[in-house]
């Protein structure tokens, strides 16, 4: 995996709005790629399929996910400052943009059911089980959407099949908060 970004400078570490979070960001990448990848065996294998596929489910669709990581080093690396994960809002949006009244989220395309080929596909055995969860998902995101709008927050969703295209996602993030 490459980085197609320059490491944030020292001054942007620790900045009063936002403590900690540029620091927090250059570490925590590769410590979450490395977890996302061992947690498939956090269940030992002579379990039962469908519990081990519980256990790497919960595991997996933790915050603080790579998608999201990249998403927050690209903001934060183009001047934005934000809140994280706030509970007072309907779906506890990943960035949350007080001043201007926009919030991000940052949605792994398999589990929030994107029309993308990364959402799309699975193993048929896979999409049979985890079908009504993920239609479930699609529901629950939909509404929290609605309540935001109505509380008159503007939302960006973005997918995890974008954050492979910095370029572009940086385009739209910019267009969205200014
Ligand atoms: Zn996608």
């Amino acid at each position: 995996m490459i980085f197609y970004l320059a490491p944030l400078s020292r001054g942007e570490v620790g900045s009063r709005s936002d403590p900690g979070e540029g620091l927090l960001l250059r570490q925590s990448i590769e410590t979450k790629r490395r977890a996302e990848r061992s947690a498939v065996f956090v269940v030992p294998r002579n379990h039962s399929r469908a519990a081990r596929r519980s256990a790497n489910m919960r595991a997996i669709r933790s915050k603080n996910t790579t998608p999201e990581l990249t998403v927050r080093r690209l903001v934060y690396s183009l001047g934005y400052r934000y809140r994280l994960h706030r509970k007072d809002l309907p779906g506890k949006p990943d960035l949350v943009f007080g001043t201007r009244r926009k919030v991000i989220f940052v949605h792994g395309c398999y589990w929030h059911g994107h029309g993308c080929k990364v959402g799309g596909t699975g193993a048929k055995s896979n999409r049979d089980y985890w079908g009504p969860k993920i239609s479930g998902n699609k529901a629950r995101d939909k509404r929290r959407l609605a309540e935001l709008r109505k509380l008159g927050w503007k939302c960006l969703v973005v997918w995890e099949c974008e954050t492979s295209g910095l370029r572009g996602l940086e385009r739209r993030i910019r267009k969205f908060l200014d």
